[in-house]
């Protein structure tokens, strides 16, 4: 059998190797870009010697064993425990908001006050999703939901989205919850860590088999060969040239700079919901705790996704753009040997662990019924 992948994301890369391993299976991947990874690709900056995280901050966690287990065959993993910082009027501070950000944002006896309300309310390590903070009926509760929806969700999710909090889908900014806690960490997954040679390593390793071929700059549409099986990974509305129109996207940009100190900022991330047009700025040192005299930091940027202009980045979860998706996975479910999957191919806002879940267990489904 001619199996083929398109896209050298890290959900083609699992695919790939599965093939290639379990079936002892032929695999060609191809890749539109120049390098594999898709948007977990990092480098090592020249100058420097530091990982770039090409495509903005990626950091591993999950609780899943299965993924954990999967992906550690790959690589080796640097424990990375991701404590971000959000600016409030000027001041770095942490996020997310939590009873240390009170700490940090009022003085003593208030921060005293909301800390109780917060406690007795819905109890230590509860998490509250800004929109359902906001709903409360309390004075007290009000204020903070208000300030928190001002300093830190409002304007960021404007820039990120185009869109106000309460205009996404409500899971985005629930994301990123209030912690009623002093737990800093962006995340409490029972696994997080970095690749310790870096993502692409891992994904090289993955990619790396006597089973696969792999051509980079190659765009599914120009090949001309014909397969047996196709697992994509790419936007499923592109391979049937839009017939029902186009699923939107958000599209980043990176300004990416060397800077001539030590440190820019006091860790990884810095988001900046209320100044400048960027959303955040990344510097990449943090992550595996590499050393140089200078340093790398990228600004990111939020834009509309315009094809051919820019590229997709995050799928938009809406029930109109979930209907039209539909129609594409109706049409795809008419093909034979044709399978879509991936944050593109499925259409689905994933985290790096449940895209490699859902390609571990495609494969599980693909295995007991199609072969
Ligand atoms: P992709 O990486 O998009 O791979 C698809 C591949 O297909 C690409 O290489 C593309 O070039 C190729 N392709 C598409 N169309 C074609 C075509 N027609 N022909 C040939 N090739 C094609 N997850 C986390 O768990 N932790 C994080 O901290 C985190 N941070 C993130 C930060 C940002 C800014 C973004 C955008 C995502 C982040 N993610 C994070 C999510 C993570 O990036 C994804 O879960 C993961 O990259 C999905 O992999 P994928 O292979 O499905 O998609
Ligand atoms: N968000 C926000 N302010 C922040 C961080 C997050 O408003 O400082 C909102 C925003 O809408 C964002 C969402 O929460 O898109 C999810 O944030 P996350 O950090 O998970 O985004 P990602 O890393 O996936 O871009």
């Amino acid at each position: 059998m001619k199996n083929l992948v398109v896209g050298a994301g890290l959900t083609g890369s699992v695919i790939a190797n599965l093939i290639a391993n379990e079936w002892n299976e032929k695999v060609t991947v191809v890749d539109k870009n120049s390098f594999v990874g898709g948007h977990i690709n990092d480098y090592v900056d020249e100058q420097t010697q530091i990982h770039v995280h090409r495509f903005g901050p990626h950091i591993f966690h999950t609780n899943s064993e299965r993924v954990w287990n999967y992906l550690s065959q790959f690589t080796d993993w640097h424990n990375y425990s991701f404590e971000p910082n959000v600016v409030i009027k000027g001041q770095k501070v942490t996020l997310p908001f939590n009873l240390n950000t009170i700490k940090q944002c009022f003085d003593e006896q208030t921060a005293q006050k909301y800390t109780k309300k917060l406690v007795d309310t819905y109890g230590m390590e509860h998490k509250v999703p800004i929109l359902e903070l906001k709903q409360t009926n309390d004075e007290d509760l009000k204020f903070i939901a208000d300030f928190v929806y001002k300093y830190v969700f409002e304007g960021y999710t404007v820039k990120q989205w185009g869109l106000k909090p309460e205009e996404i889908d409500s899971s985005i900014t629930a994301r990123v919850p209030v912690f009623i806690s002093y737990d800093n960490r962006y995340f409490q997954d029972k696994y997080q860590a970095i690749p310790k040679n870096g993502y692409t390593d891992m994904i090289k390793n993955m990619l790396y088999h006597k089973n696969i071929q792999i051509f980079l700059n190659t765009k599914y549409k120009d090949l001309a060969e014909n397969y047996d099986r196709i697992f994509y990974t790419g936007s499923i509305d592109e391979f049937f040239d839009y017939k029902y129109g186009m699923l939107p996207y958000r599209s980043l940009t990176f300004d990416i700079e060397t800077h001539d100190c030590e440190y820019y900022q006091p860790t990884a991330m810095v988001n900046y919901p209320c100044d400048n047009d960027f959303t955040r700025i990344t510097e990449h040192k943090h992550f595996l705790n590499e050393k140089s005299e200078k340093t790398v930091i990228s600004k990111e940027y939020s834009h509309t996704f315009e094809l051919g202009k820019n590229e997709r980045y995050y799928p938009i979860k809406s029930d109109e753009n979930a209907e039209l998706y539909e129609k594409y996975l109706n049409e795809a479910q008419q093909l034979q040997n044709t399978y879509f999957l991936g944050r593109l191919g499925a259409y689905k806002y994933y985290n790096m662990d449940q895209a490699v879940l859902a390609a571990l267990e495609f494969f599980d489904n693909i295995n007991n019924y199609s072969i």
